[in-house]
């Protein structure tokens, strides 16, 4: 059987093929940047591996207290050690990246301290634990004041306001790397440099945070290289390598990390507790793998980027842009767009693909929204998975792929629900 017969028996049409495949091929170039990436960083992986002897009694697991878990111990050295910091907490009791910042947060701030967004509003679910919108344990509750200075409409930071935002009281600063589900771009680590850099000048002791969100691997820098105290992720995303089926992490100084651990355990117990079961094969094999699965999220992206705007729609970033972290936005302009997009890579999913994603009330968002998912771990967002809320632009979100032949996959299938549906017209 030939690849076009195999793609036509998974329901993708010749004329599809054709139309994307011929994307596919103009990308050699840019695919071949994302490769020279990922080699970079599958060295650095290796080579902090190596150089804490990762042995095969760290793949056994601890049960109870998890006292000297050679294991978890080795990997959180790992993990220090590839983004160059003197201590890193990573666990699968970090039940998801905003328990992984609101953990960073939480103990690392006092009452009457103030936290500081120089890059306007953070993450969704972060606005709970801030208290921007008022939530029963939230910062605001324990006396954290909190500050925000947005970006400046053509993207860059507004460094007057900010410096003026910076008083006695401000003791943490919080910059997230990934545009996230908003419009504004996303930060290069180099930029994140920057703004550090002009924070630190006005405050040396400022804890400077970065949620690294989507972002790790993207670039061979992470923002502990460009002088953040802390950064802060997820483990069902990038570094999780698609394995991780939990857990999040915090690298950052010692103090940091310490401070974050007395919280997630126990004041007196820190990270001497908290035994890692059997998951720690899976944060090892993950993380290992992923350098090479952010480059295939990457190639995704970018693919779709190129098949969309090539079939009129905006996207961003666009088809040519610099990538800084793995999310793709595609702007439909109707609901029936949207809709056979998401249906249309949930059919190419390994797992569901039986399955028809519909539009549905999510909490916290005033209008439906529609997900696309079939993957291993369930919410995993380094798995292909899509969503979008069903109102005005009618904008996809779409991210991951742990292979780029997948990726691929996803995005020609979803060109062809939408032509199926006479949405599109394929010219080439
Ligand atoms: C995903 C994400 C979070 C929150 O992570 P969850 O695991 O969904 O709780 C926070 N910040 C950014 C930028 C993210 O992308």
């Amino acid at each position: 059987m030939t690849i076009t017969e195999s793609y036509k028996q998974l329901n993708i049409s010749s004329e599809v093929y054709d139309f994307c495949q011929e994307i596919w091929e103009s990308l050699g170039e840019r695919f071949a940047k994302i490769d020279a990436i990922s080699e970079y960083n599958q060295l650095k992986v290796l080579g902090a591996m190596q150089a804490h002897q990762v042995s095969e009694a760290c793949m056994l697991g601890t049960t109870g207290y998890g006292y000297n878990d050679i294991g978890r111990d080795t990997l959180e050295a790992v993990y220090a050690d590839l983004f160059h910091t003197e201590d890193a907490l990573v666990r699968p009791q970090i039940t998801c990246g905003t328990h992984a910042l609101a953990l960073a947060l939480m103990s690392n701030l006092r009452p009457g301290d103030e936290l500081l967004s120089p890059v306007g509003k953070p993450y969704d679910t972060l606005e709970e634990v801030i208290g921007i919108r008022p939530s029963t344990g939230s910062l605001a509750e324990y006396g954290v004041s909190y500050k925000q200075v947005d970006l400046l409409f053509d993207g860059s930071f507004d460094y007057e306001n900010i410096r003026k935002a910076i008083g006695p009281k401000t003791h943490l600063v919080t910059i997230q790397r990934s545009k996230g589900y908003q419009t504004r771009p996303t930060l290069s680590v180099e930029r994140i440099g920057e703004l550090i850099a002009f924070i630190k000048d006005i405050k040396p002791d400022v804890i400077c945070m970065v949620d690294n969100c989507y972002g790790e691997f993207v670039e061979t820098i992470e923002p502990t290289d460009v002088g953040a105290d802390m950064v802060v992720g997820s483990l069902i995303k990038n570094p999780g390598g698609g394995l991780a089926p939990i857990g999040g992490y915090i690298a950052g100084k010692k103090a940091c990390v310490e401070n974050a651990a007395f919280r997630l355990t126990s004041p007196g117990l820190g990270k001497e507790v908290g035994a890692s079961l059997g998951i720690l094969k899976d944060f090892y094999q993950g993380l290992f793998l992923a350098p090479n699965v952010t480059a295939n999220a990457l190639k995704g992206a970018i693919f779709a980027a190129n098949c969309f705007e090539k079939l009129g729609f905006s996207t961003v970033p666009n088809g040519t842009e610099e990538r800084f972290d793995i999310i793709q936005a595609v702007t439909f302009g109707s609901a029936d767009a949207l809709v056979a997009f998401c249906e249309g890579i949930q059919a190419a999913s390994p797992v569901d693909s039986h399955v028809r994603p519909e539009p549905w009330p999510m909490p916290g968002y005033d209008s439906d929204v529609i997900m696309a998912a079939g993957a291993f771990v369930s919410g995993s967002s380094i798995e292909l998975s899509a969503d979008g809320p069903l109102r005005e632009p009618y904008a996809a979100y779409f991210q991951g792929g742990l292979t780029w032949q997948h990726a691929k996959f996803g995005i020609m299938r979803s060109v062809q629900q939408l032509a199926d549906k006479g949405l599109v017209r394929l010219t080439r």
